[in-house]
C-alpha cells in the first residue's frame, strides 16, 4: 500500500491543516465540504499559512504554488473516489460520521484505507459500519496540525497490520512522529490531559488558587509551556467538558468526573477564547 492521493472529509480547523501538511509534503489531495464557504476558507488559511513558511524562509513562492496546486475541493464526496487514503475530520458527530464512513465505503476503491480524525469516537464502531473494517484505522492529529508533531494511529478491533504499517509509514512521510494506540476513550492524550485540566478546575473551585496563580505554579514547577487553564480557553470549556464526559462514560469510573465549576461556566456561555471569557477574559 503505497499512498499518493489523498482525499479528506471536512475542510474545518482540522481539515485544512491536514490538508496543508499533505499537499505540501508532496501528496495529491482532494479536500471535500458539504460548505463551499468552509473550502473558500480552508485554502485561504492554508496559503496564509504558506506566505509565513515563505517569511521565515521555510518555503518558497514556487513550493508554494505547486502545493496549492495539489489541492483539490469539491463538495461532492464522489470527487475522493480515487483516493488511496481518506482521512475523515468532518464534525465531532456519531451519527454523521457513521453516515459518512458508509457513503465513503460505497464510494472509494476496494483497497482504499479509511482513516477518522475523531477525538472521541470508537474506531472499533466506525470500521464496523464499512465492508473493509480492516482497513479502517484512526489518526487523530493535533492542532495546529502544520505545527504538532504527534498523531496518534488508533488500532481498532478490526484494523489490519498492514492498513497499520502503511499508515505509520505515510504519517512519517508528512513529518509526523506516529504513537501506536489501542481503541480506548479518549487514547492516550486526551486520557491524561484533560484530567489533568479538569484537576485545575477543581483546585480553581475549592479556592486553593487563583486561576493566574495555578497556572502560573505548573508553568514554573511542571515546566509547562501554558497553564492548564489557559489551556482549557484555548480547547474551549465545552470541549473539555464533552471529552471527560466520553472518559465518565467510557470508563464508568467517577475519577473522571467533571469540576462542577467547568460544568457551571459552560452553562453560563463562558467557553473560553472563542467567547472572549472563560478562566481569562480575551479582548
Ligand atoms: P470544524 O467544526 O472546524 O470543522 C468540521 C467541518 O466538517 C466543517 O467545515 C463542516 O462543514 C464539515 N462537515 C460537516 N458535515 C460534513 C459532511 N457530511 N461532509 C463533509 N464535510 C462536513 O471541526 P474540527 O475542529 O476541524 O474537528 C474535526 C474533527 O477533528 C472532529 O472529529 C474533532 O473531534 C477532531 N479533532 C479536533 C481537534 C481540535 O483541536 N479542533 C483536535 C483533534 C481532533
Amino acid at each position: 500500500m503505497a499512498f499518493r492521493k489523498i482525499g479528506v472529509v471536512g475542510a474545518g480547523t482540522m481539515g485544512n491543516g491536514i490538508a496543508q501538511a499533505f499537499a505540501q509534503a508532496g501528496f495529491e489531495v482532494v479536500m471535500s465540504d458539504v460548505a463551499q464557504a468552509a473550502l473558500d476558507r480552508a485554502v485561504n488559511t492554508i496559503s496564509g499559512s504558506y506566505d509565513r513558511l515563505i517569511k521565515k524562509e521555510k518555503m518558497t513562492a514556487e513550493q508554494k504554488a505547486a502545493a496549492l496546486a495539489r489541492i483539490q475541493t469539491a463538495t461532492d464526496l464522489a470527487a475522493l473516489k480515487d483516493s488511496d487514503l481518506i482521512i475523515e475530520a468532518a464534525t465531532e458527530n456519531l451519527d454523521l460520521k457513521l453516515k459518512i464512513f458508509r457513503q465513503l465505503d460505497e464510494l472509494a476503491r476496494a483497497d482504499a484505507v479509511i482513516a477518522s480524525n475523531t477525538s472521541s469516537i470508537s474506531i472499533t464502531k466506525l470500521a464496523a459500519s464499512t465492508k473493509r473494517p480492516d482497513k479502517v484505522i484512526g489518526m487523530h492529529f493535533f492542532n495546529p496540525v502544520p505545527l504538532m508533531a504527534l498523531v496518534e494511529l488508533i488500532r481498532g478491533l478490526q484494523t489490519s497490520d498492514a492498513t497499520y504499517a502503511a499508515v505509520e509509514e505515510v504519517s512519517k512521510a508528512v513529518g509526523k512522529s506516529p504513537v501506536q494506540v489501542r481503541n480506548s476513550p479518549g487514547f492516550v492524550v486526551n486520557r491524561m490531559l484533560c484530567p489533568m485540566i479538569n484537576e485545575a478546575i477543581f483546585a480553581l473551585g475549592e479556592g486553593l488558587a487563583t486561576a493566574a496563580q495555578i497556572d502560573e505554579a505548573m508553568k514554573l514547577g511542571a515546566n509547562h509551556p501554558i497553564g492548564p487553564l489557559a489551556l482549557c480557553d484555548m480547547i474551549g470549556l465545552d470541549v473539555q467538558l464533552a471529552v471527560m464526559n466520553v472518559l465518565f462514560d467510557g470508563f464508568k469510573d467517577p475519577k473522571y468526573r467533571s469540576a462542577p465549576l467547568l460544568v457551571e461556566m459552560v452553562e453560563a456561555g463562558y467557553l473560553g477564547r472563542k467567547t472572549g471569557r472563560g478562566f481569562f477574559t480575551y479582548a
